[in-house]
C-alpha cells in the first residue's frame, strides 16, 4: 500500500479515474489524459454515455473501463493520482427525463468521487456548469456571481444537482483538506454529442443536414457562446493540475444569439433548410457568456479554434449518423461537408 500515500506528482505514469468517461466530455478527456501519459480508468453507466465513444480505445493497455453507476460504491485496487468526476446528464432534455438521477449523481455521485479521492489521496476536479448561474442577472457571468437559479423549475434538478456537488467539494477541501478543483463549463459541442440530445448544437447540425426546418426555440436572441471540446480539456487539464481550489470558468466567451448560431449552421452545411420559431422553454437563460479572466490570469488558458472550424469538424462527424436520403434531399447543389461513416448511433 505504500503506493497509495506517494504524492499525485511524483508517480509515473500517474493514474487517473474519470467518472462519466464513456460521455462527450469524458471521453475527450480520456484521450487528452492518455496522451498526457496518464493510466486512465472510466467510470460509466452509459445511461447517456456510450461505449462508440470510447470503442477506439479497445486494446489500449494505459485504458480501463468500468460500467458502474457512480452513485454505488467506488472501489478500485488500484491507487489512483486524480478523479476527474464528469458523470452527469448534461443536456435539458436528458434532465428532463432524468430528474432523480441527475439529483442523484450530482450528490450521491459527487459524495462517492469525493471519497474515492480522500481515500487513495488523490487530487479531485468536479465538472460543475454555467447552469450554476441559473438565469443571470450579471453579464457576463463572473465566478464571484452567486446565481438567479429555480430550484424548482425544470431545469432544478440538473442546476441544484451541481450547486449541492460544488458545495460538497468545498467541504472535502476545508474539512479533509482534500486537493480539489472545481470548473464551471460554458456551452461546448464537437464530434461524440449525441444526435438526439436535444441541445442546439446537434438538433440544428442534424436537422440542416436532413433538410427539416431549424428549430429555434423564443424569438431567438437569447445568447450563448460555445467552446470546441479540445480546448474546453485543455483548460480543465490545466485546472488540475494548477493549485487553485476556488471555481474557474471554462468557456468560450464568443457571444452570440440562437438565431445568429443558426444562420452559420445553415451556411456551413450549405443546406437549404429554413428556421422555425417554437416556443422558449421555462427558465432558459436569456443571455450567457463566460468572463474567462481567471482561467487566462491562473491557467494562461482561451480558446483557439474558431467557430467555423469546429462546427465544420462537427458537421463532418454528424454526417456519418444522419440517413443518406435525409441528406441527399438536403443538398443545395453543393454537396454538404459529412463524410458518409458507416456508424450505428445507439440512441
Ligand atoms: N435551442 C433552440 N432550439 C433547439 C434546441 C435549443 O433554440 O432545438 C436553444 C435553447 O432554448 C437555448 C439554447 O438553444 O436557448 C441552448 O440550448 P442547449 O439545450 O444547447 O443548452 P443550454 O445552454 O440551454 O443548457
Amino acid at each position: 500500500m505504500a503506493l497509495r500515500k506517494k504524492k499525485p506528482e511524483s508517480r509515473q505514469p500517474p493514474i487517473s479515474v474519470v467518472t462519466g468517461g464513456a460521455g462527450f466530455l469524458g471521453s475527450h478527456l480520456v484521450d487528452l489524459l492518455l496522451l498526457r501519459g496518464h493510466q486512465v480508468i472510466a467510470i460509466d453507466n452509459l445511461v447517456t454515455g456510450s461505449v462508440d465513444n470510447i470503442a477506439h480505445l479497445a486494446g489500449n493497455g494505459a485504458f480501463r473501463f468500468i460500467q458502474q453507476d457512480v452513485t454505488d460504491f467506488l472501489f478500485l485496487k488500484e491507487a489512483v493520482d486524480y478523479v476527474w468526476h464528469f458523470a452527469s446528464p448534461a443536456s435539458p432534455i436528458d434532465y428532463l427525463e432524468l430528474p432523480i438521477q441527475t439529483l442523484k449523481v450530482g450528490s450521491l455521485g459527487t459524495h462517492k468521487a469525493l471519497g474515492l479521492a480522500k481515500d487513495k489521496g488523490a487530487r479531485f476536479l468536479l465538472a460543475s456548469t454555467s447552469e450554476v448561474y441559473g438565469d443571470p442577472l450579471i453579464h457576463p457571468q463572473r465566478e464571484d456571481y452567486w446565481g438567479n437559479v429555480n430550484p424548482i423549475g425544470p431545469r432544478g434538478c440538473y442546476d441544484e444537482a451541481k450547486r449541492f456537488a460544488e458545495a460538497l467539494t468545498m467541504a472535502y477541501h476545508r474539512q479533509h483538506g482534500l486537493m480539489t478543483r472545481i470548473v464551471r463549463i460554458f456551452n461546448t459541442y464537437g464530434p461524440r454529442m449525441r444526435l438526439k440530445d436535444g441541445r442546439v448544437v446537434p438538433a440544428f447540425i442534424a436537422q440542416a443536414l436532413e433538410g427539416r426546418a431549424l428549430t429555434v426555440f423564443g424569438d431567438g436572441s437569447q445568447t450563448r457562446s460555445f467552446c470546441y471540446c479540445t480546448d474546453l480539456v485543455e483548460g480543465i487539464y490545466r485546472l488540475m493540475m494548477s493549485g487553485e481550489s476556488e471555481p474557474v470558468n471554462i468557456g468560450n466567451p464568443a457571444e452570440m444569439t440562437v438565431a445568429e448560431f443558426a444562420r452559420e449552421v445553415i451556411r456551413l452545411t450549405g443546406s437549404r433548410s429554413r428556421i422555425v420559431f417554437e416556443p422558449l422553454p421555462q427558465d432558459d437563460p436569456r443571455q450567457r457568456r463566460p468572463d474567462i479572466g481567471r482561467a487566462k490570469k491562473l491557467l494562461g488558458w482561451a480558446p483557439t479554434v474558431d467557430l467555423a472550424i469546429g462546427l465544420e469538424k462537427t458537421i463532418d462527424y454528424f454526417g456519418g449518423r444522419v440517413s443518406g436520403k435525409a441528406k441527399e434531399k438536403s443538398a443545395s447543389g453543393k454537396k454538404t461537408r459529412a463524410k458518409s461513416k458507416k456508424i450505428s448511433f445507439s440512441d
